[in-house]
């Protein structure tokens, strides 16, 4: 179907340049096998693959620029330091400049070959297509597990549609992704945000594939780290179930004030240690947590407001400047 285009564009467009963009942390094993299979896939569209080296502390650094120096489609960024998934893959959206550009793993979970067919569906009129897993090959239970709660538990706080099974896979239009760069949060869950900016959406459907090499990075206390962050990006629910519990307890204080005058009134009341302490203990628990909460706000405002780039870049190869120069772009979006 085609979607209808306020700005006038030609239903049945072809893309001018498509941009892959696939962050890279220690992925030395994959680095090869993953140019071939993009290229193969994508051998009839005109394309450019932005690869960000996540500071690798193996080969991949020197496998990119070899790769780099090979094909000037390949183009490299090195990041100064570990700034972690989400922080490469927006360095790589940054840099990439094709009307359509992707973002997908670089580890070969998501298959390249997936990649005609979310054209097909942006040809179309689509602007964000995201690809739905079927499966999920080689991962443990417990990632399964985790990935399914996280999801319902997600769409439940955050009103926000985010697809059961769609990672960060994504085929972003310039509109989308223009509008996705300019959300200058630091905590960037780029799943939500793409769903966030709206535009037509289209999902496409594949097969999950273990890692190519290598070893998964998110480790839990990472995958609690990447929870919070989503959830807090996207919802105050938390907050408002803190004041929530406030009235709840007040309520519950009230109530029992006349139970307690009865009780001494006629002669029942027994003056109870333990109750008290249960009493305080409980609510000091739940104070705690509140306060908890209330900090992993704050603690997100004060980065915020700090406004620190989200990424330094070390260096580039084929990115129109000398190779392997010397730089430090900051990774804010441009104006
Ligand atoms: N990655 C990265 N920086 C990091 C951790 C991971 O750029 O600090 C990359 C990694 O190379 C891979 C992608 O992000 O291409 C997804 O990471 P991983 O496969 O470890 O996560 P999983 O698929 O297990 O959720
Ligand atoms: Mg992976």
């Amino acid at each position: 179907m085609l979607e209808p285009d306020p700005r006038g564009v030609p239903a049945q467009r072809e893309p001018t340049l498509v941009s892959v963009v696939a962050p890279m942390h220690d992925e030395e094993g994959t680095v090869e096998a993953f140019y071939e299979r993009v290229r193969t896939a994508l051998e009839n569209v005109p394309f450019e693959l932005v690869l960000v080296d996540d500071a690798s502390r193996d080969r991949t650094p020197q496998l990119l620029d070899s790769l780099a120096d090979s094909d000037p489609r390949a183009k490299v960024l090195h990041l100064s330091r570990n700034f972690g998934h989400q922080a490469a893959i927006t360095a790589g959206l940054e840099h990439a400049s094709g009307d359509v550009v992707v973002m997908m793993d670089g580890d070969l979970q998501d298959p390249p070959e997936v990649i005609p067919r979310m054209l097909d569906r942006w040809r179309e009129g689509a602007e964000v297509v995201f690809a739905v897993r079927q499966s999920r090959a080689g991962e443990s239970w417990f990632k399964l597990a985790t990935a399914r709660w996280f999801y319902r538990f997600f769409a439940r706080v955050t009103q926000l549609e985010l697809r059961e099974n769609a990672g960060d896979f994504r085929l972003l239009g310039r509109h989308a992704l223009d509008a996705m760069l300019s959300m200058r949060e630091r905590n960037r869950f780029l799943r939500g945000m793409s769903v966030w900016v709206g535009f037509p959406q289209a999902a496409v459907p594949y097969e999950r594939d273990p890692r190519h090499a290598g070893e998964t990075k998110y480790t839990l206390p990472r995958m609690v780290r990447f929870f919070l962050d989503a959830m807090t990006s996207f919802s105050w629910l938390p907050l408002q179930a803190a004041t929530l519990l406030g009235f709840v307890f007040s309520i519950a204080a009230f109530l029992g004030l006349p139970l307690v005058i009865v009780a001494r009134v006629i002669h029942i009341y027994v003056p109870g240690v333990s109750s008290i302490l249960f009493v305080v203990l409980l609510l000091g628990g739940i104070q705690l947590i509140t306060v908890g909460l209330i900090g992993e706000y704050v603690g997100r405002i004060y980065d915020e407001v700090k406004g620190r780039p989200l990424y330094l870049v070390r260096s580039t190869r084929n990115l129109g400047r000398p190779a392997g120069a010397e730089e430090h772009r900051e990774g804010v979006m441009a104006p």
